[in-house]
């Protein structure tokens, strides 16, 4: 089986979250499976910079553009997963993120350079890229490779192809201009393919013509039917409901692994729980919290953005700072955000400590070295970081939406009883009921025993790549036995006719 992956992002070439993580860790692990997954990626500057040894093997032939644009091959660092960066430096070679310049607004081009990336994708995907390998499915991941499931439903034979939906609410907006400035087949500009209320929708162009969907929890996969979490879309999705699956997504525990994790101040197991400590203290000092053993940390980390509940979590400030505890976030995002964690750190010094920015290795000591990881969304596709902490014995504190609700067991009298409950789990989106979970979570820290038999039960289960890998394989072959020739179709039905899309009925 030959997999090209399509993706904006893929750890650790270049990464702004959980896709990042995704679309490193799951061809690894598809590989490993015996699947030949390969990946095809933006040559980002800071993409080429951390990719290692690459070679320039194809040279596409892709019409009005100002520049070649070649294929660089290189193989994952770590993981013998080939890939090619699609290189062509007028889109790509600028320093920073993958998505946002310096002010953190949306480069100006992103149509035009996802709208790249989708092209060179159908080349390589219909064999048209000089490589000598070709895929039987091109799985996408979210709105910046959308044009490529549209690009390849007009061509015949072609691969089969999956769309992952790891967060519905990006959906890659651009007038009709941009439509008519990509020069994007006529036919493509309909409500039933990529038109969303008078906008071009890169993510139509998955939703509308992947053969397949999957969403990365089997909960979300449900919620994103609905007018709540559906982003306007919903309608479209229980339309093509038949063909969209959930599949949680695995962790890479090479990685994320605190018994062999690197930037760590101290190893430990679920065995060795006691050498967390060492962690902690680390942490504390590290974030200029006072070194005390006996108080719990809390440990935050994540984008700054209304949808993990950053604005929950000030608003519970006051509350919670009232509380025997300390307070450790590391993210970015939104400017506002930052800003008001900035001024309550000043305010609650001592308690309260921020520091605002991408750190990957932070990242890996706040779960090592907290006891308590929170993680209040208002809406989570999947959420890897309370996988993470529940590896890292960090309990963690989560809502009850999307994959935290498929992931974290309540800390319920019976879930303790029957040594079932990993973390502690609130409903309704509000300061009052964050405050509540993290109060039931403090009075249980105070019964060492309980705590660490909590926090070992999250470290037994199992979030390795191991299940989903399976999942994703066995969606893979069916594609794949639908297409052959005894089959007589080229995909399978798509429920592609009369789509609607969310209200507009
Ligand atoms: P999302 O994909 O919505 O951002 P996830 O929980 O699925 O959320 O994945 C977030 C990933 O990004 C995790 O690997 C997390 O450690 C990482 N991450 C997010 N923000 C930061 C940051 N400021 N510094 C380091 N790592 C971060």
């Amino acid at each position: 089986m030959r997999v090209l992956f399509v993706a904006s992002e893929a750890h650790p070439l270049i990464k702004t979250g959980g896709l990042g993580d995704v679309c490193g860790g799951l061809p690894a692990a598809l590989r490993a499976r015996g699947c030949d997954a390969r990946v095809l990626l933006p040559a980002y500057r800071d993409a080429v910079t951390h990719a290692g040894d690459l070679k320039p093997v194809a040279r596409l032939e892709l019409p009005r553009l100002a520049a070649p644009v070649t294929l660089l091959e290189g193989v994952l660092p770590g993981a013998r997963v080939k890939f090619w960066l699609v290189h062509f430096p007028p889109a790509y070679d600028r320093p920073g993120n993958p998505y946002l310049n310096a002010h953190g607004h949306a480069w100006h081009d992103n149509a035009a350079r996802f709208a790249l990336l989708a092209r060179a994708a159908a080349l390589v995907a219909l064999g048209r890229a000089g490589l000598e390998w070709r895929p039987d499915i091109v799985h996408c991941h979210d709105w910046q490779t959308g044009l490529a499931p549209a690009l390849l439903a007009q061509e015949s034979p072609r691969p089969a192809t999956v769309f992952t939906i790891h967060n519905l609410s990006y959906q890659g907006l651009f007038p009709h201009e941009t439509f008519t400035a990509l020069d994007l087949p006529p036919r493509l500009w309909s409500h039933e393919a990529l038109e969303f209320h008078g906008q071009l929708a890169f993510i139509k162009g998955g939703l509308v013509f992947a053969d397949r969907l999957t969403a990365v929890s089997p909960t979300y996969a449900r919620e994103i039917r609905t007018p709540e979490h559906g982003h306007g879309l919903e309608g479209l999705l229980r339309h093509r409901a038949k063909y969209l699956k959930g599949i949680l997504n695995g962790i890479d525990d090479k990685i994320w692994n605190p018994a062999r994790d690197m930037h760590l101040a101290k190893r430990y197991s679920a065995r060795h729980l006691g050498a967390k400590a060492a962690n902690k203290a680390a942490l504390q000092l590290e974030f200029g919290l006072p070194d005390d053993p006996a108080v719990p940390l809390i440990g935050m980390v994540g984008r700054l953005v209304h949808q993990k509940g950053v604005d929950l979590v000030l608003d519970a400030l006051p509350r919670l700072m009232e509380m025997p505890l300390q307070l450790a976030i590391l993210g970015t995002g939104d400017a506002g955000y930052e800003t008001a964690l900035r001024a309550a750190a000043a305010r609650y010094r001592g308690r309260l400590a921020v520091r605002i920015g991408y750190d990957e290795a932070l990242a890996h000591r706040v779960e090592g070295g907290g006891d308590i990881f929170l993680m209040p969304s208002r809406f989570e596709p999947c959420g890897l970081n309370q996988l993470y902490s529940l590896r890292y014995g960090t309990v963690p504190i989560v809502r009850h939406v999307g994959g935290l609700a498929d992931t974290v067991i309540d800390a319920t009298p019976g879930n303790l009883k029957a040594g079932a409950a990993t973390g502690f789990v609130f409903g309704a989106p509000e300061p009052r009921a964050l405050t509540a979970a993290v109060g039931r979570a403090l009075a249980l820290y105070r019964d060492r025993r309980s705590w660490n038999r909590l926090a070992r039960a999250g470290m037994r289960r199992d979030f390795s790549w191991r299940h989903s890998a399976a999942e994703y394989l066995e969606l893979y072959a069916g594609l794949v036995r639908a297409k052959s020739p005894r089959h007589g179709r080229s995909t399978g039905k798509s429920g592609r006719a009369k789509i609607k899309t969310g209200n507009r009925g």
